[in-house]
């Protein structure tokens, strides 16, 4: 049989089409060539706002240098066939897709990646289906894991307090994370997790088809960008993410450990105000 109607190779191409679209072309290269590369989380967190009432948090690093343009993701030259564990659901496009099918394609018992060993649950995502803004941070916490909805504990309560800073609320957005499961000790999703689960993200985001994404932190604009950069280097700016305007601020538990950067932060979250034509709420006199 010739190799181009090899009905095998066809699957492959296609897969190959689908998971550059996906950015996951480096994960997989990256594992393929057994290459070390630079943390994913490296340069989560950030720097200095004011505004949301805060407290402390249990991830997030240090302060980053000093802001340039992002570079072109790099490009995927080689063909490859990604070794996955298991089949993948993401070879082809999903028609009709939903947020209620993507939820049932996880399945409650997933273990696509090893952080299915120490999760309670699941963590979906939660907030309105349509909504023209959906926050993207990098996984559950404690919290998050126990409750089964993203952004509860404390973080959440300055994510809340930065949506509504925005004059929404927060069933009027959409707030999920990279993985699901929540990573062990709260550490930083690994690239094979991020690589398991962000195929579930890039759903999420097709299905809500949001005006915005604001990514929370470098792990979330990291994967959607397809860079290793360090969020310092683009936070702040627009970009573009299957068409949608994405945009990455600092995650709100670093915002907890440096409350100085939450100037920055509003400056962010200001210029996505702009996009959506949003008024920050009056404020009442006491
Ligand atoms: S993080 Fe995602 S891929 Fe990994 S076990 Fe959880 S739901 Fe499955």
């Amino acid at each position: 049989m010739d190799s181009k109607n090899n009905p095998k190779n066809a699957r492959a191409e296609a897969w190959l089409r689908y998971a550059d679209e996906l950015s996951l072309a480096p994960f997989y290269l990256d594992r393929r060539a057994q290459v070390a590369t630079p943390d994913l989380a490296s340069g989560l967190a950030g720097a200095p706002a004011p505004g949301f009432q805060t407290a402390e948090m249990p991830r997030g690093t240090s302060t980053p240098p000093a802001a340039s343009p992002i570079p072109p993701p790099p490009a995927a030259t080689a063909a490859f066939v990604p070794k996955i564990a298991a089949p993948s659901l993401f070879e082809e496009r999903v028609e009709h897709d939903s947020l209620d099918r993507i939820r049932l394609d996880i399945t409650p018992t997933c273990t696509r990646c090893k952080l299915h060993k120490a999760r309670t649950q699941i963590v979906f995502g939660v907030g309105n289906p349509k909504a023209r803004l959906v926050f993207v941070g990098e996984g559950p916490g404690r919290d998050e894991d126990e409750q089964g909805e993203p952004f509860v504990g404390r973080a959440g309560k300055l994510l809340t307090d930065m949506i509504a800073a925005m004059g929404l609320r927060r069933k009027d957005v959409y707030i999920c994370n990279v993985v699901k499961c929540r990573p062990p000790e709260n550490r930083l999703p690994e690239k094979d997790e991020i690589a398991a689960c962000s195929p579930f993200l890039a759903r999420q985001l097709a299905a809500i088809d949001p005006k915005v994404i604001c990514c929370l932190g470098a792990c979330s604009a990291q994967t959607l960008l397809n860079t290793n950069q360090g969020i310092s280097r683009f936070r702040g700016e627009w970009f573009e993410y299957r068409g949608v305007k994405l945009i990455a601020t600092y995650h709100p538990a670093y915002l907890l450990r440096n409350p100085a950067a939450k100037s920055e932060v509003w400056k962010d979250l200001q210029k996505v105000m702009a996009v959506l034509g949003l008024q920050p709420p009056k404020r009442t006199k006491p």
